[in-house]
């Protein structure tokens, strides 16, 4: 009889919890899985596959509005929140009971508990009192979002854990951040026809961005009728009989029916009784982990947003994937998180991978830039005047594109394919040589010849 009830005792059924469990019930190890919300975590739930939803509804205002110059009489569209609501929570229900199947034919049993560690090889099942002894733990607990520094009226806000179950579409509503969800909101109410003012304390969205995709995806928003409030913080929130009334750091005051505040996220550690097993926490919560995600306690490990490394879904898989590997199928196994495609799903799409150009010329010193910006094809018929933005990044020594970034129709598309050859190592010769698919958008990636010509500083003195 051994020493254990199981030989894996994962807390948290999101990406990289399923994924770390399924694989290390094939390799024959005894899973447990508990979840105290719903199986499939922040992404499947209440984050990318809702969020990606409610994008592609938003996006049909322009359909709508493009159809016109090709010959479409549509009428007069109207929308209605409620049938997307339903038909998103109908659909995120089918994928948690196919995340849910899948563990179960993989062996794995799940528990519908918060679970707290209790020492190095003990969870204690909140909801029936049991005590599991697991040979391993995997902490998988992922994030939540933040309403940090609190503010006077803070709970009238609501976050990106609310806005899936809004009753009705707000009229007007208030995005508070500067950063991925801040801007895929403001980007998903503006095409459903909401005014909104996007706030951000910055004097342009998305930092750590190239600045010319945060240029453009500026300008852009401007030009959909976002109002951008920049350099600005929320102060305080008020009820007022007419809805909230938000007041900003320079003293002016909106009133406007909801405040989504997407200023960031922090691990889910809190209560967790890490400390009693020997993990300490970083200064935001996050718990520090090593190249294969094991925390200074041996048999307790961390994967996914909770050890605030690469918060992205495809990541914390790797890494629950890389972890199973390592523990239970005998082949250790690192994730790589320096080359990683990611996608913005504003309107209009940003896709990107690698550095952008004053990270490149700080990293690699010579590089050459390549950038063009034309009016899509389809706009040409349908008279809209948004504009596709396309950059290449090549260090010039080795002749590697070094980064590639995209604004415009579908670039989450194309980076995922752009992204292939980047991680190959290709150079900008293979680019060259590689021939355009006409007529598309995403040819111009290989058609791009002449860089851009580089001010030379000016020498002073
Ligand atoms: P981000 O870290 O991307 O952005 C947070 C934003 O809030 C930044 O603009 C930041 O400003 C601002 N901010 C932070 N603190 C304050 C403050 N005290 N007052 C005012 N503004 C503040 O977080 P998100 O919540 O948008 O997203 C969390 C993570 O989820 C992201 O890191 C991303 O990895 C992931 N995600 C990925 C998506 C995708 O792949 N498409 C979609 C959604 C989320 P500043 O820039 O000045 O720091």
């Amino acid at each position: 009889m051994t020493q254990f009830d199981v030989d894996l005792f994962v807390i948290g059924a999101g990406s990289g919890g399923v994924r770390a469990a399924r694989i290390a019930a094939g390799y024959g190890a005894k899973v447990m899985v508990a979840e105290e919300y719903r199986v499939g975590g922040t992404c499947v739930i209440r984050g990318c596959v809702p969020k990606k939803l409610m994008v592609y509804a938003s996006r049909f205002a322009d359909d709508f509005h493009d159809a016109a110059g090709f010959g479409w009489n549509v009428g007069e569209p109207t929308f209605d929140w409620a049938t997307l609501i339903r038909n998103k929570d109908t659909e995120i229900d089918r994928l948690e009971g196919i995340y849910r199947a899948n563990l179960e034919k993989a062996g794995v049993e799940i528990l519908n508990s918060r679970a707290v560690i209790e020492d190095a090889h003990t969870v204690h099942i909140l909801n029936t009192g049991a005590r599991i002894r697991a040979r391993y733990i995997l902490v998988a607990v992922g994030a939540h979002p933040t309403m940090d520094p609190p503010i006077p009226g803070g709970e009238l806000g609501i976050t990106s854990n609310e806005v899936f179950h809004l009753e009705t579409l707000p009229k007007r509503i208030m995005v508070v951040g500067g950063g991925y969800i801040a801007v895929e909101f403001a980007g998903v109410f503006a095409g459903l026809g909401s005014q909104v003012t996007l706030v951000h304390r910055g004097d342009k969205l998305l930092r750590g961005f190239d600045e010319d995709i945060r240029d453009a995806l500026g300008e852009a928003y401007a030009q959909r009728g976002v109002n951008l409030a920049l350099q600005k913080t929320l102060a305080r929130l008020d009820k007022t009989a007419d809805g909230i009334a938000a007041t900003l750091s320079d003293g002016s005051v909106m009133t406007v029916d909801q405040v989504l505040v997407a200023t960031g996220r922090r691990p889910n550690t809190k209560g967790l009784g890490l400390e009693k097993a020997g993990v300490t926490v970083d200064e935001v919560g996050a718990i520090p982990v090593d190249a294969y995600s094991q925390t200074l306690t041996p048999s307790i490990y961390a994967v996914g947003d909770v050890t605030n490394r690469a918060n992205l879904t495809p990541i914390a898989i790797r890494e629950g994937h890389a972890f199973a590997d390592t523990v239970f199928g005998a082949k250790p196994t690192i994730v790589d998180h320096d080359l990683i495609p990611t996608a913005v799903f504003s309107t209009p799409e940003i896709g990107v991978i690698g550095c952008g150009e004053n990270a490149a010329r700080t990293i690699y010193g010579d590089v050459d830039v390549y950038r063009t910006t034309f009016r899509p094809m389809k706009a040409t018929l349908s008279g809209g005047s948004e504009r596709v933005l396309m950059k290449l990044i090549v260090d010039k020594a080795s002749d590697k594109v070094v980064g590639v970034h995209i604004m415009g129709h579908d670039a989450g598309e194309m980076i995922q394919l752009a992204g292939v050859a980047v991680t190959m190592g290709a150079t900008k010769a293979d680019f060259d040589r590689t021939v355009a698919v006409h007529p598309t958008a995403a040819e111009e990636l290989v058609t791009m010849r002449t860089p851009l010509v580089m001010k030379k500083p000016v020498a002073v003195g």
